[in-house]
């Protein structure tokens, strides 16, 4: 049970599952051409006094000068207009169980398939994606794929759904948002794990085609998005009320690091925000950290800690606490808040029994909230 599983450890794994889920292979080679030179035009800009644009789509709002680029490195202005250097350009697909985003309310054990490009508009010390995450798209030979084709290539895998995670989506908003439409046309779910920076007109825009949001809530502590992720907690609340308000399916996902953000005051508080903002039914994962690139330094989580988080949310009264990153652990699984029943049987990111009944308890009759079907 103390053996911490990453979703990059889980990757290196993968090829054993993939082939036993009758994919092909969870890294998918380029096929649809896409993407040309110039960059798509990006969504949400404007131009300003003095040929500079400010980039409307992170709460960063850039103002861009001529030919130079946003604090993300993949929006650029060339000749007054915002090109996203991304479009069409994915690093990766890969296909995971939905779990892996994670997302455990969402029709359990079916095969997704993982959009990802380069770059990201945090600067998180403890990233586990960082080489992708924190690289510029230069630095990434990059897959040629129009969003038709990613479509595409999702129903050829015999995914159910699309998320956009790994590095931060709202890097690669143009392109999010076409998969988006067109998959929801196709009939498939759709999904991004975001860090909650988006601005909240295109989160909004996104969310019409979104069946469910994962929020990394790094923390409660303003502090710790300031110094170890030069970023703010401000736009990330705002967002989780945001996507709370529009009804889809929301999960959070807060990340516990040794020293930094295990304050177990900051996590009652947080708990508490939760509930009162955006409903004691929100599911949250707390997830183990492990040693990764800026913060090799710093021990793996003990699985104390992460227990002791889960007390205090379910002491709150949050009613689906999971614990994250720990293989085997009880609360891998989700139960009934009303009987106790176990609905959805997990190890790590394995579903290994369903028993829930058309969105309910079989036992209490209880309504789980989620998409189930
Ligand atoms: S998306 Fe990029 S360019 Fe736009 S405001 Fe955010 S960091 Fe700046």
């Amino acid at each position: 049970m103390d053996v911490a599983l990453n979703r990059r450890s889980f990757i290196k794994k993968f090829l054993l599952y993939g082939l036993s889920m009758g994919a092909t292979s969870p890294f998918l080679s380029s096929s649809t051409q896409a993407g040309g030179s110039d960059g798509q035009k990006a969504m949400f800009f404007k131009k300003t006094d003095g040929n500079l644009i400010q980039c409307e789509l992170c709460f960063r709002q850039c103002l861009i000068p001529e030919g130079r680029r946003g604090f993300c490195r993949v929006r650029e202005n060339r000749k007054g207009d915002l090109r996203s250097l991304v479009y069409g350009k994915p690093a990766g697909l890969q296909v995971d169980p939905i779990e892996l985003e994670p997302m455990y309310h969402m029709v359990p054990g079916h095969k997704n398939l993982c959009v990802y490009t380069a770059s990201c508009n945090f600067r998180c010390k403890h990233c586990q994606n960082w080489s992708i995450s924190q690289s510029a798209p230069e630095q990434i030979r990059p897959l040629r794929y129009t969003p038709g084709g990613i479509v595409e290539e999702t129903l050829k895998q015999g995914c159910r759904s699309i998320s956009h995670s790994i590095n931060e989506p709202t890097v690669f908003f143009e392109m999010m948002y076409d998969v988006a439409r067109i998959a929801k046309k196709k009939g498939l779910l759709t999904l991004c794990h975001t860090n909650g920076g988006m601005a909240k007109e295109p989160m909004t825009e996104l969310l019409k085609y979104l069946d469910g949001v994962t929020v990394d809530l790094k923390s409660f502590n303003p502090r710790f998005y300031r110094e170890i992720s030069e970023a703010k907690l401000e736009p990330v609340l705002g967002t989780l009320k945001t996507i709370r308000q529009s009804g889809k399916h929301l999960e959070i996902v807060n990340l516990i690091i040794p020293t930094l953000n295990d304050d177990l005051a900051d996590i009652k508080k947080m708990c508490r925000w939760v509930i009162e903002n955006l409903g004691q039914e929100t599911p949250i994962h707390f997830t183990r950290f492990s040693p990764q690139y800026k913060m090799t330094h710093l021990p793996h989580t003990p699985i104390r800690t992460l227990e002791q988080a889960m007390e205090i949310a379910r002491a709150e009264g949050m009613k689906y606490v999971y614990v994250g990153n720990v293989v085997g652990h009880p609360a891998n699984s989700t139960y009934c808040p009303q009987c106790g029943k176990m609905l959805v049987e997990r190890s790590h990111f394995i579903m290994l029994k369903n028993h829930i009944k058309n969105g309910r308890c079989p036992s209490c009759n209880e309504r789980i909230p989620g998409v189930w079907s």
